[in-house]
């Protein structure tokens, strides 16, 4: 584990060199903050636009019933590959999309 040396938080992830002096490692959420504010953005934007960018990269997680088989699958949209991730009988519901979500893996190109 890395120590981040602005926001004092581990990291796992490859670190990100700040600009300020071009050789500190930081985490790359510290490192993406320091680029907004290098492109102008203003402090207060910079976390409205980190989570949005944040939501744009995590997988898109949703549910599609078919009726014929009275099942719902799970499915994981990332980037441009679908997964179904899970599977259930009967109607969606948020309880069971938790309870089965990853337990069942296939991926097909779309
Ligand atoms: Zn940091």
């Amino acid at each position: 584990m890395k120590i981040c040396s602005i926001c004092k938080k581990e990291y796992s992830e490859p670190s990100a060199l700040s600009r300020k002096d071009n050789q500190t490692e930081i985490c790359p959420d510290c490192g993406l903050r320091e680029a907004l504010e290098a492109f102008g953005v203003k402090d207060d934007k910079v976390q409205e636009v980190m989570d949005v960018i944040t939501d744009a990269t995590k997988p898109q997680v949703y549910t599609m019933y078919s009726a014929e088989g009275d099942m719902t699958f799970i499915m994981e949209d990332k980037g441009n590959t679908t997964s179904v991730v899970g599977f259930y009988y009967g109607t969606p519901d948020d309880e069971a999309t938790k309870e089965f979500y990853g337990k069942t893996t296939a991926t097909f190109e779309m």
